[in-house]
């Protein structure tokens, strides 16, 4: 089967991980665990894991001249992603995420956006070669949002289908004239309340979230439960599709991996459902792994579990 050919335009950081007992309060200092320093960015973890599920992966960001930057671009190749979309600002640093990690996986995060924040439409439209022979566009918010419109239209106009993580909540509600042009949209509990105003907190507000979400004009909407799987609902269907229990260990990237995923079987033609499942599969091997790049399952992992 040919490989499917998956775009994505989004973020790049280096995640800078400590394993604490719990995550510190304000104003308090702990010692910690284990560090450790692994590739992040929500759109560079979404394209890794694309690329590992088994698709051939076009990656369009914007990362600094230093250090981080080289290491980036050296792991984005190592995963044999294309990286000639790539920029790098003379100016602003790599983006930078500072990770705590608890004994029960939950995570809290800062990021510093640098050239991330500087990836302009402009970029985007450089990069419209790319968009050409696309068979999908994974995107998410941790660039400018006039940068992700810039990508959902060229998309629209090449006939691409927009997948949007619309993660991490953003600060102010999305134009229309992007939501008009999405054609799956995947938030967790948090961004779709965000997006909604409906507290998700089990499927039956998952779905009341998933409706009012539709009615901005979006077609598909698959919220993330976490350890209770996705949540999928269009005019066809409305169901939550769960996951194997598993030992979180770290649930960073859960989501990236998941959407990296979700691309690749819905490009191969599965069917929503089905996609929803190989997804699930995907990022419940990466939750039980430290890491946001490093945890993202290979293709062959991924239909070892789904046996
Ligand atoms: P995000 O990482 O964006 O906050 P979620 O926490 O909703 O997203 O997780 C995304 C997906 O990862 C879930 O839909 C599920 O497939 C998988 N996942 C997350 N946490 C767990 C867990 N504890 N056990 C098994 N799978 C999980």
């Amino acid at each position: 089967m040919k490989k499917p050919r998956i775009l994505v335009v989004g973020s790049s950081n280096t995640d800078m991980i400590i394993k604490v007992g719990r995550i510190p309060r304000p104003g308090e200092t702990l010692i910690g665990g284990r560090f450790v320093t692994a590739a992040g960015g929500k759109g560079a973890n979404q394209a890794v894991a694309a690329a590992r599920a088994g698709a051939d992966v076009t990656f369009v960001a914007r990362v600094g001249r230093d250090m981080f930057g080289d290491r980036t671009l050296a792991g984005l190749k190592a995963d044999k992603i294309n990286t000639r979309h790539i920029q790098r600002d003379p100016k602003a640093p790599s983006g930078v995420a500072l990770i705590f990690v608890s004994e029960s996986g939950e995570n809290s995060i800062a990021v510093a956006s640098g050239a991330n924040e500087k990836l302009l439409p402009k970029d985007v439209q450089n990069a419209e070669a790319a968009f050409k022979n696309a068979d999908m566009l994974v995107t998410q918010l941790e660039n400018p949002v006039s940068s992700i419109t810039a990508a959902a239209r060229l998309a629209k106009k090449h006939g691409v289908p927009v997948i949007l993580n619309p993660a991490p909540a953003p600060a102010a509600p999305l134009p229309a004239s992007l939501l008009k042009l999405v054609s799956i949209i995947t938030p967790n509990e948090t961004e779709a309340e965000f997006l909604s105003g409906i507290k998700v907190t089990d499927t039956a507000s998952a779905e009341a979230a998933a409706r009012v979400i539709m009615g901005k004009g979006v077609k598909n909407v698959i919220i993330t439960l976490g350890s209770k799987g996705a949540y999928l609902c269009n005019a066809e269907t409305s169901k939550l599709v769960p996951v194997r229990k598993v030992k979180a260990v770290d649930t960073t990237a859960a989501g990236d991996t998941f959407n990296g995923a979700l691309a690749v079987a819905l490009s191969e033609g599965r069917s929503l459902a089905d996609a929803v499942c190989f997804a699930n599969a995907a990022a419940t091997i990466s939750v039980t792994r430290l890491g946001a790049q490093p945890s993202a399952p290979t293709r062959a992992e991924i239909e070892r579990l789904m046996r």
